[in-house]
């Protein structure tokens, strides 16, 4: 057999184990786009429960400082009451009024900070009946994911040792030649030498249909060594017929 022949078994196993597995991708997408959903949700909860304990903090601050503020209004009141000259009293009564003030501008912040936290907290029990539903969905998509995979496993496994057997015939330059191709191109990583006039010696690509070199062709024919398409690069090989049809003495 030769090496060009050798490694058309490879190809062929590829190809095959390339069309089974495009029966998983579909399903395989969808548990993607699921678990993205998911990681999404979980971002945004994260940062909701950041946003809360921040918030908490605030609250916290703004309950100590009103406290201190009364305090402050509480003593002055006693002072208040203990004025013995207007002026003393009129003073005091500024002071205490600043006082109320500032308690009152507190006062307005910590309502502010409790309905952030109640729409906060909302919010995360929203997220929370969503995320349990997402995932729901995630673990269907996975179910499905792993239906289809258990539908074609079988025989991706025999593909799969065919493959290795082939691989393993082959010079390990050549595989990791057209190994390096193969990440580079899905399809056509070979191509058959197609006849467009024998009489003229026109043979063509079958990737790219470039007229083929006439030496190309004939090592092709000879089945020597490995010949690659010099415009796309493809690995070319020669049908049995058109082989047979370009030496017909050999038939
Ligand atoms: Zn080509």
């Amino acid at each position: 057999m030769s090496i060009t022949a050798k490694l058309l078994r490879v190809y062929q196993a590829d190809r095959q184990i390339r069309g089974l597995k495009g029966r998983v991708q579909a399903a395989e997408r969808f548990l993607k786009q699921r678990e993205k959903a998911l990681a999404d949700l979980d971002a945004k909860r994260d940062s909701l429960s950041g946003q809360a304990r921040h918030l908490k903090a605030a609250a916290h601050n703004d309950e100590t400082e009103i406290a201190g503020i009364e305090e402050r209004i509480d003593k002055l009141r006693e002072q208040l009451n203990a004025a013995t000259t207007n002026k003393q009293y009129t003073a005091l009564l500024t002071e205490v009024n600043t006082f109320k003030a500032d308690k009152a501008a507190a006062e307005e912040r910590a309502l502010e900070t409790m309905t952030r936290m109640e729409e906060i907290t909302a919010s995360l029990e929203a997220l929370q009946d969503e995320r349990a539903e997402m995932v729901k969905l995630r673990d269907l998509a996975r179910a499905e994911r792993d239906a289809r995979m258990a539908e074609i496993q079988e025989r991706l496994t025999e593909l799969e040792a065919e493959r290795a057997v082939a691989a393993e015939d082959l010079p390990p330059d050549v595989l990791a030649e057209y190994e390096s191709e193969v990440e580079f191109r899905d399809e056509d990583v070979m191509a058959s030498i197609q006849e467009m006039d024998r009489k003229r010696l026109e043979y063509c690509c079958g990737a790219c249909q470039v007229l083929l070199p006439v030496d190309v062709v004939s090592s092709a024919i000879n089945g020597g060594s490995i010949n690659r398409c010099p415009s796309c690069r493809a690995f070319l090989y020669i049908e049995q017929a058109t082989r047979d049809a370009a030496v017909p003495t050999k038939r």
